[in-house]
């Protein structure tokens, strides 16, 4: 990218700018991944919009630093593998987000001006900590669903939606031919709650909010299971692609209210920017006794016909503005600190609370990460502590209360030995985390079991959190190879648990046995660094186990792999234990294969640009690799194809016209990897 442009002759601010703007757009597009791909965020809202809005800012200062492909442009993250896509007829576009009460006069003054009114309608809404969905209903039929996904396209979700007592599937009155309506599905804060309680008992997966779990539940390929799930809905718009729409969003609600749909009951209609503000205060003191959780208000100007005079930018529309609250936090008491030992043997401290609801989910545990953040942040045992949760993120500890300290609080420090093997904690010099060394302990050992037979890995279903406890505390799994020996009369007797269960268990072993792939394999025996891509890459380019356990760094780096990841890789297979983990692996039948379609682009290496309509960047690199190939982040003179989606960048295009580089289609990339 730098080699095509010409950098000197750049103002040093300019060119600073340009830096900063490209190292937001990898962290953007980092998080959005986390967010709509893997329904893990790791940032609050209020720190990702942050970074949104610092990119904006400097689009806007250098036009001519917008790139096609910069988060700005787009609205969101690719819909998964697994369902089909469907287009939105209009797109669902993002809504900006303000936090101050100037800001929102700032939105109402500005957009009358533009309008050139004196005083317009502004309709308010609460907003939802859920999941946005579109449904169609074709002469009063509901005909599809589907997520919000890219924002120009989702998943067809019809099935799952359907499952929804709140959604009727069928309208009556007069109802216009073709309706398109959007809507927040969520769960109650208290059927959450029950919902967890119940998976855990179920050694399911929990999630960490109502609106995980409710994006969570509508992706279930299975609506079987959605059914099961409490989910409700609001709808809160009727598109521009619906024929016949009233001339107000007020009368589209009154509409969707008159036919059956479902309106939040504190939706209201303004006529000044004053009586809005004093309605926001009013919902925030509502928030936390409403069933469902909210995380602000959005307005929208009331006449339709305002909206496209109004326009969108940066990929939202600037008729509508949300108004978020500020995090919620509560203080209370920290009764106790313990070491809790994970897979890679790293010991987190976690706090013991006295239980706060904060938004409606109750808080009784809070990680406090590593000791230099004990250390920073000066929590002691017994101290009054303020919790924040920002609703999709994991409450955290903000600060200590040292007023309220009464000279009793207990300092607290990693213990030396690990608390669950006594083997003697280590503390690389380079690294902020302590670990215990010990690969056989119990603790690692029962995270090891959990992350074996997950899905992304050996997927054993029935054996999660709950069993692996089990199995692990009474010794009947000393390591992951011994769940292949398991017996259906074993599991009977240690958990009581019935002979269907057992059975069924005992059958997905077996499953997970005889359909072995080599990187699953790999990414399941928990190799510190080495993730899904990096398992397959792994898999494709050493072809077995005991290629791979063979390669010292130095191969590994050849091969082109990171200083780091290589070490780590060869350090681990170096491991006495986990030799003989691997040996008892094949003696239990263990013969994975390679999982790789073909050889279609053995050696050849690859290059994306623009957005892929049908896969994410992360399963289109995936299936480069399945196929022996590489993928490049950049165009060089070794580059073979050139991928070009929607919105191709111009440094990589371009470098591919220097280069003589080939550029093919996101159709034709499809063939190949198909
Ligand atoms: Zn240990």
């Amino acid at each position: 990218m730098r080699a095509i442009r010409n950098t000197n002759s750049e103002a040093p601010e300019k060119a600073r700018a340009r830096r900063r703007a490209a190292a937001l757009r990898r962290r953007i597009e980092d998080h959005d991944h986390r967010y709509y791909v893997l329904d893990a965020p790791v940032i609050s809202d209020a720190k990702y919009d942050e970074l949104k809005r610092e990119l904006l800012a400097i689009e806007e200062r250098y036009p001519d630093l917008v790139t096609p492909d910069s988060p700005t442009q787009r609205v969101g993250g690719a819909p998964r593998a697994g369902f089909v896509t469907i287009r939105h007829e209009t797109p669902m576009l993002s809504i900006q987000s303000i936090w101050t009460e100037d800001e929102f006069r700032r939105f109402y003054e500005t957009r009358m001006k533009e309008l050139g009114r004196k005083s317009c309608a502004i309709v308010g809404e609460p907003k939802y900590d859920g999941a946005s969905v579109e449904l169609i209903y074709d002469n009063g039929v509901l005909v599809s669903a589907s997520t919000r996904g890219d924002g120009a396209s989702g998943e067809d979700i019809t099935a799952n939606v359907r499952t929804i007592r709140e959604v009727p599937w069928r309208l009556r009155g007069r109802v216009p031919p073709h309706l398109v309506l959007r809507g927040e599905v969520y769960m109650n804060k208290k059927e959450f709650d029950a919902f967890n309680r119940r998976q855990e008992d179920l050694g399911a997966k929990t999630f960490a909010n109502p609106r995980n779990a409710a994006a969570g539940s509508l992706r279930q390929l299975d609506p079987k299971i959605t059914a099961k799930r409490p989910l409700h809905i609001f709808f809160w718009e009727i598109t521009p692609a619906t024929r016949g729409r009233p001339a107000s969003h007020w009368q589209c609600l009154e509409l969707m209210k008159a036919l059956g749909l479902k309106t939040n009951p504190y939706v209201r209609r303004f006529e000044s920017a004053d009586e809005a503000v004093e309605w926001f205060e009013q919902m925030k003191r509502r928030r936390e006794r409403l069933p469902y959780e909210i995380d602000g208000c959005v307005f929208k100007i009331d006449a339709l016909a305002d909206h496209p005079r109004l326009g969108t930018r940066a990929a939202s529309p600037r008729w509508s503005i949300a108004w978020k609250f500020p995090p919620l936090q509560k203080s209370t008491r920290v009764r106790s600190i313990e070491a809790y030992v994970g897979r890679t043997g790293a010991l987190t401290p976690v706090a013991t609370l006295d239980p706060v609801h904060i938004g409606g989910v109750e808080v009784a545990h809070v990680t406090l990460h590593n000791q230099d953040e004990i250390d920073r942040k000066d929590v002691r045992i017994g101290d009054a502590v303020l919790i924040e949760r920002a609703g999709d993120v994991i409450p955290h500890v903000v600060q200590v209360v040292k007023e309220r300290r009464s000279g009793r609080e207990r300092r607290y420090r990693l213990p030396r030995q690990c608390p669950v093997c006594s083997s003697r904690v280590v503390r690389l010099t380079d690294e902020v985390v302590a670990r215990c060394p010990n690969t056989s302990c119990p603790a690692r050992l029962r995270e090891a079991v959990i992350h074996f037979a997950s899905t992304e890995a050996m997927d054993i279903r029935g054996l999660g959190e709950k069993l692996a406890d089990q199995l692990v505390a009474k010794g009947v799994v000393k390591n992951i190879a011994d769940i292949y020996d398991l017996k259906a009369q074993d599991l009977r007797r240690l958990t009581r648990m019935g002979d269907k269960s057992a059975a069924n268990i005992i059958a997905s072993i077996k499953r997970s046995r005889q359909n072995a792939k080599l990187d699953r394999l790999i990414f399941g025996l928990g190799i510190p660094h080495v993730g899904r891509a990096l398992a397959v890459d792994l898999a494709s380019r050493f072809g077995s186990i005991g290629r791979l356990a063979a390669a010292d760094a130095q191969a590994l780096r050849r091969a082109g792999f990171g200083t780091v990841v290589s070490s780590a890789i060869a350090q681990w297979f170096a491991d006495a234990s986990n030799q003989r983990l691997l040996k008892r692996l094949q003696q239990a039948g263990l013969r994975p294969k390679l999982e790789r379609k073909g050889s279609r682009l053995q050696d050849r290496t690859l290059a994306f640009t623009g957005t892929l309509e049908h896969m994410s960047r992360e399963q289109a690199k995936e299936a480069v690799l399945r196929q022996g190939g590489r993928v490049a982040g950049s165009v060089s003179r070794n580059t073979d194809y050139l991928v070009v989606g929607a919105g191709p960048g111009g440094a990589k295009t371009a470098a591919a016209r220097k280069y003589g580089t080939k550029t093919i289609s996101e159709k034709e990339f499809l063939r190949i990897v198909a």
